[in-house]
């Protein structure tokens, strides 16, 4: 692995309003907005340099102490206080309020750093940064910026973000948690959340309760540790990021001052979301982190380990997945730092782009930590060595800040939405046409032109930027899927209307084939940067972006056709068969037992032989358990 690839030429701000991620949906690669590629700012540059050598310098010799942390489940108080010092709980906030204002580009960058020594480390200073304080920077009065953010920067308050319950994971829209208005116009707050990051830790809780008022139902509060009736369960004992605080945090009769609610009154959920979805630059930039340390383990063992006469990284196998771990590094990393200049360069609408960048890189770190620890093998299964708890740490990524379902659903009906709102006013010009003729055709003219465009190839959306000549081929790429994804979304509108929010499996699809979109176009758009650069690592970026875009094509392809022909019936009515059995004592859950049970002995071609676990009929006869026993059959 060669030394990390920087960022390219200066871009200061946004050219188009448009979202380059819906507009993929439409057919339309909003150049303007993704090439050349960002490059991070000048100031943050300087910051970051003094910043990454800091954490490099506190936490690389740290590593025992940090596994210690993570077998005791908990980040000791000194440890809390030494972060505290270096400043890492001002990241975000303006300098007038004692922060450091770094843009989002470089805050990304800093939790990749700390990813790259501890999950646990980037996440107390990540929920903190990205979810628990994010909402006064956002929303926040000038007297609440006033009151709390000196002591949210300097870290005497520790922030945390209190969205979900034991009843509200995903449908965070049905919290229980109340707040009722006083006749003095302050709240009486109660309830219970689980699962908080830093709940143990915090002095300072962003916390959202139904208020059901008229102006809507869910509302924004800002409430101490310290106030009476707020009080914080034990730390989780959990799989991974061990070492950071999770707890439950309970509000009883909590009063809260009218001065604290953050945001207007029964807007609630749009403050969550909007902080959630400015915040995943921070999950993203972890995950990259977490990777350029993982390629630099993996490599480093490779090389260092010898079978049949040679070190294992001669072996295509081996080599392979390198390979495959610094494509995938790079283009998150593309991606990530793609999406923090969106935000930075004042854009508002990225929140697709966000959740893509969120989905693409949380999946890319456990592939990488999955391979990484294959290629360490014995090694990497054992506690001694770091590959164990990275894979533990990462798994988390794809289930916080929104699970990865839910986010690809979301990228899915964001864009349909745009494409479903063309449509009805293509509808409504038809009806139109005689009433009024120039709006009416106008429309119809608009869309005809874009349909003929697409059928017929000719003078389709083309990236006019001045691309080098190496890169064009993987240009063609992502013109020809921008177009089939515009088309396969027009078809499944006029197919499903409304009813398309139901079909979730052709969602997925759609969302996988505009992930690979964006995220190649961003490997493009670097790679180009670094060509028209001569930077000594942009042959090794134009070979990323080739094998990427190769990659992304056969992706691509197979998630078209699949949106035709699919086995999505089949499976539907697979896991109808499966889940229509009571779950305790079922022909499938007896299955399951005879599934496990360790094998006595071998018959021929492999076939396990059961002794003491005769069958039962049902399950001879169910279809579903018919596929659980082919699954150990061949
Ligand atoms: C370590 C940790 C730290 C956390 N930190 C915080 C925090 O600081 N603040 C906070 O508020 N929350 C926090 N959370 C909560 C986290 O955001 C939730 O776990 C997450 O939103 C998912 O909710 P859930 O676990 O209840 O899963 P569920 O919502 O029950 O989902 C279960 C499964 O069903 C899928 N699913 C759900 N609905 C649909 C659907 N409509 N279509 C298709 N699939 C669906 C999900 O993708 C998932 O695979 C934390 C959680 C953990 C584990």
């Amino acid at each position: 692995m060669s030394t990390p690839l920087p960022a390219t030429t200066e871009q200061p701000a946004l050219r188009s309003d448009d979202s380059v991620a819906k507009q993929l949906f439409l057919g339309n690669i909003v150049e303007e907005n993704l090439f050349p590629y960002p490059q991070i700012r000048a100031r943050d540059k300087d910051m970051l340099g003094a910043m990454t050598d800091a954490i490099d310098q506190f936490l690389a010799d740290k590593g025992a102490e940090l596994k210690q942390y993570d077998r005791d489940a908990e980040q000791p108080a000194e440890f809390i206080q030494a972060l505290r010092e270096m400043g890492l709980f001002g990241l975000i906030i303006p300098e007038a309020f004692g922060g450091m204002e770094l843009s989002n580009g470089a805050y990304a960058r800093v939790l990749g750093q700390t990813s790259s020594h501890d999950s646990s480390v980037s996440l107390t200073i990540g929920a903190h940064s990205s979810i628990g304080m994010k909402g006064v920077l956002l929303f926040g009065s000038d007297e609440q910026k006033q009151r709390y953010l000196p002591k949210l920067a300097s870290g005497e308050m520790i922030a945390a973000f209190c969205l979900t319950e034991s009843g509200a994971g995903s449908d965070a829209a049905s919290i229980r948690t109340k707040a009722v208005r006083n006749d003095d116009g302050s709240w009486t707050l109660s309830g219970e959340k689980i699962w908080i990051t830093n709940g143990g830790i915090a002095d300072f809780y962003t916390v959202f309760a139904r208020t059901d008022t008229p102006e809507g139902k869910i509302t924004a509060f800002l409430v101490e540790a310290a106030w009476p009736g707020v009080s914080h369960g034990p730390h989780e004992d959990k799989m991974g990021i061990r070492a950071s605080s999770t707890t439950t945090v309970a509000f009883a009769d909590v009063r809260v001052p009218p001065e604290n609610v953050l945001g207007p009154v029964g807007k609630g959920f749009k403050v969550a979301m909007s902080i959630l979805n400015s915040g995943r630059t921070g999950l993203g930039g972890g995950a990259v982190g977490g990777m350029r340390s993982l390629i630099r383990l993996a490599s480093a063992q490779a090389k260092e380990r010898k079978q049949f006469g040679q070190p294992i990284a001669e072996f295509g196998l081996v080599r392979e997945k390198i390979a495959q771990m610094t494509v995938d590094c790079f283009a998150a990393e593309s991606a990530v730092w793609m999406v923090a200049h969106l935000i930075d360069g004042g854009g508002s609408d990225y929140s697709v782009e966000a959740a893509m960048s969120k989905v693409f890189a949380s999946e890319a770190v456990q592939r990488a930590s999955y391979e990484a620890l294959q290629i360490a093998a014995g090694n990497g299964f054992m506690r001694e060595f770091p590959y164990e708890q990275i894979t533990r740490d990462t798994r988390i990524l794809s289930i916080f800040e929104g699970t990865n379902e839910i986010l690809r659903l979301y990228i899915a009906l964001s864009g349909l939405k745009d494409v479903g709102a063309g449509l009805s006013e293509l509808k409504a010009a038809v009806g139109d046409i005689f009433n009024d003729p120039i709006k009416g055709f106008g429309v119809l003219g608009t869309y005809t032109g874009r349909r003929m465009r697409e059928a017929t190839g000719y003078g389709i959306d083309r990236i006019v930027h001045e691309l080098s000549p190496r890169l064009r081929k993987v240009a063609a790429t992502y013109e020809k899927y921008t177009v089939e994804l515009s088309k396969s979304s027009d078809a499944l509108l006029r197919r499903y209307g409304k009813k398309v929010a139901d079909q979730q499996h052709a969602q997925k699809r759609l969302a996988d084939i505009a992930i690979d979109l964006f995220v190649g176009l961003c490997v493009l758009s670097r790679a180009d940067s670094l060509l028209k650069q001569s930077h000594p690592a942009a042959d090794e970026a134009v070979s990323i972006a080739e094998v990427f875009a190769k990659q992304a094509r056969r992706r691509m392809a197979r998630n078209v056709r699949g949106l035709e022909r699919n086995e999505d019936a089949m499976i539907e009515r697979l896991a109808g068969a499966v889940l229509a059995h009571d779950a305790t004592n079922t022909a499938i859950s007896r299955a399951a037992r005879v599934f496990i049970a360790p094998p006595r002995s071998r018959g021929g071609h492999g076939r396990p032989i059961w002794r003491g676990a005769p069958m039962a009929r049902e399950v001879r006869n169910d279809p579903a358990s018919h596929v659980l026993r082919l699954g150990f059959a061949g």
